[in-house]
């Protein structure tokens, strides 16, 4: 399947120097999809050369001349959105129509930085003394060294390569190994828009040892990741040594908040719509339901109505709403979640099990939970597979402090038809980005990003090419 791709260094597709390659599954069924290349040292060598060699002309190419070459990527991008779809669903397992809304996604990326890289501007001061004037300009970092997760494989990369390429870095982008096939096609893209070769430069294979690497090199500038918590504190540290800039997209457990105002029905089938969307592999997923008392069961039974109407299949099959995991370590996880909410006392309303009919591939059903109590480790542990643990509130205070009791700060939503609701549980949620009424909330035009153990630095909107940007102040006496 990636007979035509392979390491991406310097414009170029080459497989591994020693040779060495590793398998992509299908996610399905657990077959053989192909192999990519794992780059060796001197591989990761050749990406830093070209990232840095690249970098000096890169930096002072003019910024409408970028902004070409982001536009030329999204129209390059754009005609092969069928083609990368596809892959993409064979190994995500996601629906194909998904696959699709996230290419066209990703192209949007390319589209709003083709504006950013336009748009950036420094400012003058007046000095004290008469006869001096005080500077702001804005410079890019330097070479991005940048990782991004397997969920949303074309998306994730694009936030970073687009927002870099905006602000005149060069980058070299490691995907996921699960997934690697949306990074070759918006480097073959980007090719063919005119972007000089070295630019962007695209490695697979071990992660720690690339991370190791690219990281303890001092060509790199800057680091950015879209992962788990996990990885993120580790790269961190990593990047402390050598105090580089860092954009850190971790993991989420979003808070629902039904309010007792709200319409159940509507708000029970909405939360099933956005929970069960890539099998719960989702960093900003509705992931723990807080209901208040008095509407509870009418929610509960809109969302496993909604739940049980989802039509699951490979994701290539037509009419496919749910795919399958996209390994068995998630899977298990998931199962594993719904084992100890139950034995502390949940529910389960429907789900919990793999669903008839197969056998194979990393499937698991749509699950609801009910009553559980917020000792259950579903509660305080992202779980990032199609598993919804509900829970019933009676106050206001009660629920934004149980919103809050968990180490990540990503997304948080809520319901209600009181404008003074929505805006007081609005401010006082602990996460980067709300959404009242609307649990679809990621777009090109706004700021992604968390707080806590989310991580830090934003992607996207007017704030996202400032984390791929160094202000540089510069004094000037003029008599
Ligand atoms: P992960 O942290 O295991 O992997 C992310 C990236 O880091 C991948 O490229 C992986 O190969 C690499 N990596 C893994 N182990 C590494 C190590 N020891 N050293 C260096 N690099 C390493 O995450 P995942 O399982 O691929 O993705 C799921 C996580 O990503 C979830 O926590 C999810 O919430 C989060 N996520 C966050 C966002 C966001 O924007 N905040 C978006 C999507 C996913």
């Amino acid at each position: 399947m990636y007979e035509r791709f392979g390491l991406w260094i310097q414009g170029a597709w080459r497989p591994a120097r020693d040779g060495r390659s590793q398998v992509v599954l299908d996610p399905a069924d657990e077959t053989v999809l192909g192999e990519v290349p794992c780059a060796s040292a001197e591989d990761l060598d050749d990406a830093l050369a070209a990232a840095a060699q690249t970098a000096r002309s890169w930096r002072v190419t003019p910024a409408w001349e970028r902004s070409a070459i982001l536009r030329r990527t999204a129209v390059e991008l754009r005609a092969r959105v069928d083609e990368a779809a596809e892959f993409m669903s064979r190994e995500t397992g996601k629906p194909i129509a998904e696959a699709r809304g996230e290419m066209n996604a990703a192209v949007e990326q390319f589209d709003w930085h083709a504006d950013e890289a336009r748009r950036v501007f420094g400012h003058t001061l007046d000095g004290r003394d008469p006869n001096t004037r005080l500077n702001v300009r804005y410079d890019p970092v330097g070479p991005v060294a940048a990782f991004t997760a397997w969920n949303f494989p074309a998306l994730l990369p694009a936030r970073k390569i687009a927002a870099a390429l905006a602000a005149g870095c060069t980058i070299i982008l490691k995907p996921s190994e699960e997934t690697p096939s949306s990074a070759y096609f918006i480097a073959e893209a980007a090719h063919a828009a005119g972007l000089p070769a070295g630019v962007l430069n695209v490695v697979t294979g071990d992660p720690a040892g690339i991370a190791q690497h690219l990281i303890g090199s001092p060509i790199i500038r800057k680091v950015s990741l879209t992962g788990s918590a996990r990885v993120g504190k580790t790269l961190m540290r990593m990047s402390a040594e050598g105090m580089k800039k860092i954009t850190m997209e971790l993991g989420g457990h979003a808070p629902v908040l039904v309010f007792a105002d709200a319409d159940p029905i509507a708000a029970g089938e909405a939360c099933a719509r956005a929970k069960f969307r890539n099998a719960g592999q989702v960093c900003i997923s509705p992931s723990r339901f807080y209901v208040h008392r008095s509407i509870y069961e009418a929610f509960a039974a809109a969302m496993v109505q909604a739940a049980q109407a989802l039509r699951i299949g490979r994701g290539l099959d037509t009419g496919v709403e749910f795919g399958p995991m996209v390994n068995a370590r998630g899977r298990d996880r998931a199962a594993a979640l719904v084992e100890d909410a139950c034995a502390r006392g949940a529910h389960l309303l429907t789900g919990g099990k793999a669903p008839a009919g197969f056998a194979r591939g990393f499937f698991y059903e749509p699950t609801i939970l009910g009553s559980v109590p917020d000792s259950a480790r579903i509660m305080h542990e992202e779980p990032f597979g199609p598993v919804a643990p509900l829970t019933a509130f009676s106050d206001f205070d009660e629920v934004i402090a149980r919103a809050n009791s968990v180490p990540f700060g990503l997304a948080g939503y809520l319901f209600s038809r009181s404008l003074e609701t929505a805006i007081r549980a609005s401010e006082a949620l602990e996460v980067g980005m709300v959404g009242v009424n609307d649990l679809l909330i990621a777009a090109a035009e706004i700021p992604f990003g968390g707080i806590k153990d989310s991580g830090t630095g934003r992607e996207g909107g007017r704030l996202g090419i400032f984390d791929y940007l160094a202000p540089k102040y510069v004094k000037l006496r003029i008599a």
